[in-house]
């Protein structure tokens, strides 16, 4: 089953059921290639080959510089259709001769039918689920869905005895970028800062748009100075990182606040409201720096 991922313009190999030889999930097929999945892919047809030995044509099945030595001998591939649309292929191929027949077609077309309107219901639903939850500026999770992943993260390290760090980011002069170049440079800046967020943390860490041109970054299952150092390199990278856009490169800095669970509190709103005071320190300090709560102690 290959569907297709709009994004990347290509046929993506869903599920391999049976002998797989020379396939794999996950592979992913260009629209531009010229096998015989893309064509029944971008003609909308049913395309049977009853001896793929003796085919009079002979087009390579997904790769036009594929491994001809697979052991297949009949091949029967149908389009996904949703409103005119195509959205996937679903391929069908024996080491029998002759496997496929005009009736085999006709059921496969029903069958198909029906699949593509569950498969359309599926992927709207998780379309309406990414609009709910991703920042479409950035790419990042939202700040509803940021509560909810912090909760979440408190609760599993409650479960586990672990630790968490929440660190609170805010960009430097941001209104400033904004009235001397302009919003779409100041939306060009977020969008990319985004991804040297997302460059400098593990899988298992989390990245939100808080809201404006402030973040939060969720780190997990380390120790306070670690923390510390991972924050550190963030600031870094960013500082360091070459902001531009339509040929004029704007340098960037970021503060950052950090409060820890549990030694700070166990608490998540006044982990947030430490986290904030930690970055309200690192402003009031001259900016492009980090503070965590142990600062705040001591200004206090
Ligand atoms: P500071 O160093 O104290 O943080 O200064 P600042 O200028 O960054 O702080 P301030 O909170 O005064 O300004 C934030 C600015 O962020 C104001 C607003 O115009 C801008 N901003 C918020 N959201 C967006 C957005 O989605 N796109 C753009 N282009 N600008 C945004
Ligand atoms: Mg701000
Ligand atoms: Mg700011």
């Amino acid at each position: 089953l290959c569907l297709l991922d709009n994004k990347k313009q290509n046929l993506t190999i869903k599920q391999l059921i049976g002998d797989k030889e020379d396939l794999n999930e996950e592979t992913a097929i260009p629209l531009t290639e010229k096998g015989r999945v893309c064509w029944v892919f971008k003609h909308k047809e049913v395309c049977i080959i009853p001896d793929l030995a003796h085919s009079p044509h002979p087009i390579p099945r997904y790769f036009v510089h594929e491994n001809p030595k697979h052991s297949f001998r009949s091949f029967l591939a149908t389009p996904i259709v949703v409103e005119h649309q195509p959205i996937g292929v679903l391929c069908l191929e024996s080491k029998n001769r002759n496997e496929y027949t005009n009736k085999d077609k006709e059921r496969i077309t029903t069958v198909m039918n029906i699949a593509a309107m569950a498969l359309s219901k599926a992927q709207l639903y998780q379309k309406m689920e990414n609009l709910a939850t991703i920042d479409g500026l950035t790419n990042l999770a939202n700040h509803r869905h940021f509560q909810d992943i912090l909760a979440a993260e408190i609760r599993r390290a409650k479960r586990h005895n672990l630790s968490l760090a929440l660190l609170m980011i805010d960009i430097d002069y941001f209104k400033q970028i904004n009235d001397n170049y302009g919003h779409q440079m100041g939306d060009y800046i977020l969008a990319e800062i985004g991804d040297v967020f997302k460059q400098n943390i593990r899988e298992v860490d989390f990245v939100a748009r808080y809201g404006g041109e402030e973040f939060a970054i969720i780190l997990v299952g380390k120790k306070p100075l670690n923390y510390y150092i991972t924050a550190e390199r963030i600031r870094q990278a960013v500082a360091n990182h070459k902001f531009v856009y339509q040929k004029q490169t704007i340098p960037i800095t970021i503060s950052i606040g950090i409060s820890l669970y549990p030694n700070d509190t166990e608490n998540q709103s006044e982990l947030i409201r430490l986290a904030d005071q930690a970055l309200y320190l690192a402003k009031n300090s001259g900016r492009d720096c980090i503070k965590t709560c142990k600062d705040l102690q001591i200004t206090h």
